[in-house]
């Protein structure tokens, strides 16, 4: 089984009340396809620049990603610079240089045609649905999006939306793309958009699953040293979906489970900056901290 992705691959320069650092590895696409590759196979579609170097296209190898879709083009990589204050919840964004995205015309490789579980990561919203127009017979569409998007692309975002089953965005995000303050009524206007499903992502403060009958609400793990928040909505997304593809049931017990594997993986990318913790992440250890959620709302039937 694998998953299909389009996002950004891109230079990241970042800073935290803890470091700073310039032109690091980074991109939705690059985030979401590391964790998802934790439980499943991952085709990648994107494009970089010449300036790209080979020691991250080895690292993207090393975790088994497929290349194939991925394009190096004339030009510079995409690059975004990013500050976050003593509240690591929200990104303020410096500067976006799409660069060789702006011009990106994915052609995707035959064996890609045919993958039955698609994420469109953030990215500019038309080139989500020229991907997924590409895509025979998706069996489930998840996308992510953010406030570049919601305020810059909306008509073309709602047209991809309405294709899409499930909708992963932050908070503030939900209630920009809904207009709407409170965020049960908020969710409630997105599900009317095409999304079955909205996952909201409240950053330590956990996620909140909305679907048509159900409601369910996880925290995030509490961590003593959160240095990056920097690619924790894509790694959770990548949990989330990698978890889903490899078991294939999407019941809603399951997709409970993969709600927590999903924040089992971001409570890890923000120990370090950029994938500098994922680097060195063993499957046992998103076992053992799965198992901790479990018991992080545990209230019933303890000794
Ligand atoms: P997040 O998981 O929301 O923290 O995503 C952070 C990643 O999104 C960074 O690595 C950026 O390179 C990437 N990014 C930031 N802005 C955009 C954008 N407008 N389009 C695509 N990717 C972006």
């Amino acid at each position: 089984m694998s998953v299909l992705v389009v996002g950004s691959v891109a230079f990241d320069s970042v800073k935290t009340p803890f470091g700073q650092v310039e032109e690091v590895l980074g991109g939705s696409g690059t985030y979401f396809s590391t964790s998802a590759s934790f439980f499943t196979d991952v085709k990648m579609v994107a494009v970089v620049g010449e300036d790209f170097p080979a020691e991250h296209l080895d690292f993207l190898r090393s975790r088994k990603i497929d290349l194939e879709g991925l394009k190096t083009a004339q030009g510079r990589t995409f690059r975004w610079k990013g500050s976050y204050d003593y509240d690591l919840n929200e990104a303020h964004t410096l500067e976006t240089h799409l660069n060789v995205f702006e011009s990106f015309q994915p052609d995707l490789p035959q064996g890609y045609r045919e993958a039955e579980y698609v994420f469109l990561a953030n990215i500019d919203p038309e080139l989500q649905l020229e991907v997924l127009n590409q895509v025979k017979n998706p069996k489930l569409v998840a996308c992510d999006t953010m406030n570049f998007w919601i305020g810059g692309k909306r008509e073309a975002l709602l047209k991809t939306l309405r294709h899409v089953d499930i909708l992963l965005i932050n908070e503030g995000e939900t209630r920009q793309l809904a207009e709407e303050p409170n965020l049960v009524k908020a969710a409630r206007l997105i599900l009317d958009m095409g999304p079955k499903t909205l996952v909201v992502k409240r950053g330590e403060y956990g996620v909140i699953m909305f679907s048509e009958h159900s409601i369910f609400s996880a925290p995030a793990y509490p961590l003593e040293s959160v240095f990056d928040p920097t690619g924790a909505g894509d790694t959770f997304a990548g949990g989330f979906m990698g978890y889903l593809v490899a078991t294939r049931n999407l019941s809603e017990s399951n997709m409970r489970q993969a709600i927590v594997f999903g924040s089992a993986m971001a409570s890890f990318v923000v120990e370090d900056f950029s994938l500098g913790r994922m680097k060195k992440l063993e499957y046992g250890e998103i076992e053992e901290r799965f198992r901790k959620f479990k018991l992080l709302t545990e209230f019933d039937g303890l000794e």
